[in-house]
Order: C-alpha cells, then structure tokens, then sequence
C-alpha cells in the first residue's frame, strides 16, 4: 500500500505472567490497526498494489463473519478502491456487524446460495455480472501474492532470536509468508482453526519454494470443534489471559493459537532454552458475535 500501515506491531513478553520455563513472547499484529485484523493487512498489501496500477476494482469472497472480507473492504477505502463482497449465503434480514461495516467502508456485497458460493472457484465461475476490470482475491487472500505480502510480518520487529514461531491458520497464507522469511534454524509451526484440514500442508506447500517445502510443523489438536466452533473452556481461557495479560484475543483464531502455545510448553514440547514467538495475528472484531457479557474485554 502506499501509505505505510497505521502504527507498528509490537513484541510482548508472557511467560511471566503463566510462570513458564520457556520464553514466550507474543508479536502484536492486533495492534496496526484498530478495526483490521493484523495479518489481513500484510496479506492484502500485494494484491492492492496490483489493483492500483491497473486501476482495478477489488472482488473477493467470504462467510457473514469473514476477517478478509472486512479487511478488503477497509483497505480498498483507504485506497480509493472499490471493492466487492461475494457473500456465502443468502442474505439475511438482519446483516452481521462484520457485513455492516464492510457496507460501511463502501463494500458492495452480492450474496449467493451456498450451493452457488461452493462452485465459484477461482479463476473459473465467476459471477456473469462482474466488470471486466477486477482484480479477484482468492477466498481468504489465500496465494503467491498474499503469502508475499506476509513475508514481511517478521521483518517489522526483532525476531531473529526466536527459535520457533507460532500462529493460527486458516488458509495458511500468513505461515506460508513467514515461513518464506524465517531465519535458518527457526521453526515455524501453524495451529489450524479447521477441522479435518487434510489438504491443508499441500495448500501451504504450494505457496513455498522447493527448499522451503515441508518446513513447518502443522498441529491439528486446537481446532475446540472446527472454524468458529468454541468451547466453555475456551471462553474462560481467553478471559484469563485477558486478565493476566491484558492482551484481548477472538475466538475463531487467535484464542486457539495462545491455548495450543501454552498447552505445548507445559506438556514440554519445548526445551528450556527454545524461545518461542506467538503471532498475534489480530481478527477482534470477530468476537462481535458473541453475547454481550460473555468476554470481559472488548
Ligand atoms: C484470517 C486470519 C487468520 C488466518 O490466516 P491465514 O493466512 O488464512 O492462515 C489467522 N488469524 C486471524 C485473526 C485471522 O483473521
């Protein structure tokens, strides 16, 4: 993007506030902008620049919940873009807060059937009504551009001393970027959100260089049911690191990301002397959905 993102990430300590053996630091991408989730902004940042230089209207997809929908929305207005929301789902007599502020950031939304959501596949059955110049951003920001994009998540801060590094993944685009810019020696594990992710380390491999390919650890035991599922326990756990911390997480990502690093240290999958980086990689807003009074932050 031309302008540089809002303000700069920054890296916090937490082990000391779980008495942990092993370092843990958490790198605060919640923090470069206030409604937009943090990795949505690096993954977006090549596909902007595309759309601008051919002047090209933003088009991409999502759920009534959708982090990237939102964050295309707001992006593309900052840009002075236009941008368009292919919604998954008929649309509702009442819209979500995440649908709603994408109307507001100037998004135009078109809502299909869920059928019809599952066949448009890109770069194949788009809608007929889509003017000739748009530039299509997959579901997600999931490709070689978004994973480029994200490369550059690492190189904001000091990371360098960090002997693994850990995020939440949906697509797996922000760790196919990091895992693209890592260090030698540093080892990058994802903890998917989606039940079932079979297909998940080829998608990601595909987003890698041959010498980078299967570089990475995938550990599939914090999906607490499957994307956007969560669990009392989940809940308690997200309010407590809360009230240690201070650091807010959502529940579809990043809550599940923060539970899976701490279960690991404790159950020693670290050693002692490995300092391990959790990426905060932002998405708050999802947590809009919740009761009211459920979180003690918002
Ligand atoms: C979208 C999102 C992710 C997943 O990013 P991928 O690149 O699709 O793996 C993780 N955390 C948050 C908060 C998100 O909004």
């Amino acid at each position: 993007m031309s302008e540089p993102i809002p303000c700069k990430s920054t890296i916090e300590p937490l082990s000391s506030y779980f008495n942990l053996r092993t370092k843990v630091d958490v790198l605060r991408l919640d923090l470069v902008h206030p409604v937009v989730s943090g990795n949505k902004w690096f993954k977006l940042k090549k596909y902007i620049e595309e759309a601008k230089q051919g002047q090209k209207k933003l088009v991409t997809f999502g759920g009534a919940f959708s982090n990237h929908l939102l964050a295309t929305a707001a992006a593309a207005q900052k840009e002075g873009l236009q941008s368009v929301g292919i919604v998954r789902g008929e649309e509702p007599a009442i819209l979500s807060h995440t649908l709603r502020q994408a109307r507001s950031f100037g998004m135009e939304l078109q809502f299909v059937s869920r059928e019809a959501y599952r066949q448009l596949h890109y770069p194949g059955n788009l809608p007929a009504n889509l003017p000739g110049d748009s530039l299509v951003i997959p579901e997600g920001g999931y490709g070689y551009p978004g994973a480029r994009g994200a490369e550059a998540i690492l190189a904001e801060n000091e990371t360098g001393v960090y002997t693994h590094i850990l995020c939440a993944v949906g697509t797996g685009t922000t760790l196919a970027g990091m895992i693209c810019s890592a260090m030698e020696g540093q080892q990058l594990i994802g903890i998917p959100v989606l039940k079932n992710a079979f297909s998940l380390r080829k998608e990601i491999n595909e987003l890698l260089p041959s010498e980078k390919k299967d570089a990475f650890a995938l550990i599939q035991d914090y999906h607490f049911g499957g994307y956007a599922k969560k669990t009392e326990a989940l809940l308690s756990f997200m309010n407590d690191l809360y009230s240690r911390s201070g650091i807010p997480t959502d529940f579809v990502y990043t809550s599940k990301a923060f539970f899976a690093a701490l279960d690991l240290v404790r159950n020693g999958y670290f050693s002692e002397e490995d300092k391990l980086l959790v990426v905060h990689t932002g998405g708050l807003q999802g947590n809009d959905s919740l009761k009211k009074g459920t979180l003690i932050f918002d």
